[in-house]
């Protein structure tokens, strides 16, 4: 490291390592027009005509901003279940009432077999697949 000595009308302002003047001179810090000297150098020398300040294609690049992605359905499960903790992306659909007793109303008459058929899926609920609870969160997102 080579100790660089920088004066301003005159004056001696400062001693900086000569690797950091093109970033003190970016700054402000020590002007294009003050003068520099370091050993073995017969005289003062303009600023401006040894250094140059750091131009924006040498400065460090910030990094990009990430992105928010989509959540991954791999990673990312629509139902939680509140009672096994069960994560899923597809319910069991479960009706209520029996399938025999449903054949035998049909059986009877296809009004109330209607009727009862149509209640059915009317009382649909979704079930954890695991443990068959209703007790199912849905994240939406
Ligand atoms: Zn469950």
């Amino acid at each position: 490291m080579v100790l660089v000595h920088i004066a301003r009308a005159g004056q001696l302002i400062g001693r900086y390592p000569d690797a950091d003047l093109p970033v003190l001179i970016g700054a402000g810090t020590v002007k294009r027009t003050d003068h520099y000297w370091k050993k073995g150098m017969a005289g003062w020398l303009l600023v401006g005509t040894s250094f140059d300040p750091p131009t924006p294609a040498t400065l460090p690049v910030p990094l990009p901003a990430p992105v928010p992605s989509k959540p991954d359905p791999q990673t990312h499960y629509r139902y939680e279940c509140l009672r096994c903790s069960a994560k899923f992306n597809e319910t069991v659909d479960r009706k209520p009432g029996s399938t025999l007793l449903e054949i035998i109303y049909w059986c009877v008459t296809p009004w109330a077999g209607g009727a009862y058929s149509a209640g059915r899926s009317l009382g649909k609920t979704n079930h954890c697949p695991r443990c068959d609870s209703e007790q199912i969160h849905e994240e939406v997102w």
